[in-house]
């Protein structure tokens, strides 16, 4: 994925598998790509971040993304992954409840980024999706498994009507 020409051919089915998900904006996020230095330190883990969300806060609870800025130079896959993933956080800005912790948020995002991958049906986007499930960080491994077995559980609709809502899973304290 080298320039915006690239982002525009991929960005519409992106979109709209995070859309038909539940996950539609209300506010169209401009996704460009960016070189790796603009996306900020690198992580605990070594691994820096491929995207980037930038938030602007509208009230005490409520964000709205301005951009999505993504690492250039991703293969497509990838690329998917990571759009998807970071339109995650634009949706919970605009839902107007901050999650009741990291892991429900990364979580949702990751769940979102496991959809669009399962659509791609390539090996390399198997392998992601792979590394999604099987990822041992505690807030975006045990936030996916978390979030997922939320989804088996009480059906992916409810999910994100406890999220948008309580900020929480379905049945995680909140009456
Ligand atoms: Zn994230």
């Amino acid at each position: 994925m080298e320039d915006q020409d690239d982002v525009r051919r991929v960005l519409p089915d992106i979109r709209r598998t995070a859309a038909d998900l539940g996950f539609a904006l209300r506010n169209r996020v401009k996704v460009s790509l960016v070189h790796p230095s603009e996306l900020g330190e690198l992580g605990p883990t070594g691994a820096r971040a491929y995207g980037l969300t930038e938030l602007i806060v509208v009230d005490d609870r409520t964000a709205q993304a301005t951009a999505v800025r993504v690492m250039r130079g991703l293969p497509a896959d990838l690329f998917h992954r990571t759009v998807a993933h970071e339109l995650g956080h634009a949706w919970l800005g605009e839902t107007g409840r901050r999650a009741a912790d990291a892991a429900v948020e990364e979580g949702l995002c990751e769940l979102i980024s496991y959809a669009c991958l399962k659509k791609l049906g390539t090996p390399f986007a198997r392998s992601l999706r792979d590394a999604i499930v099987n990822n041992p960080d505690p807030v975006y491994g045990d936030g996916f498994r978390r979030v997922h077995a939320a989804v088996r559980a009480h059906g992916l609709a409810r999910v994100l009507t406890a999220v948008s809502t309580t900020g929480d899973l379905p049945g995680a304290g909140f009456p």
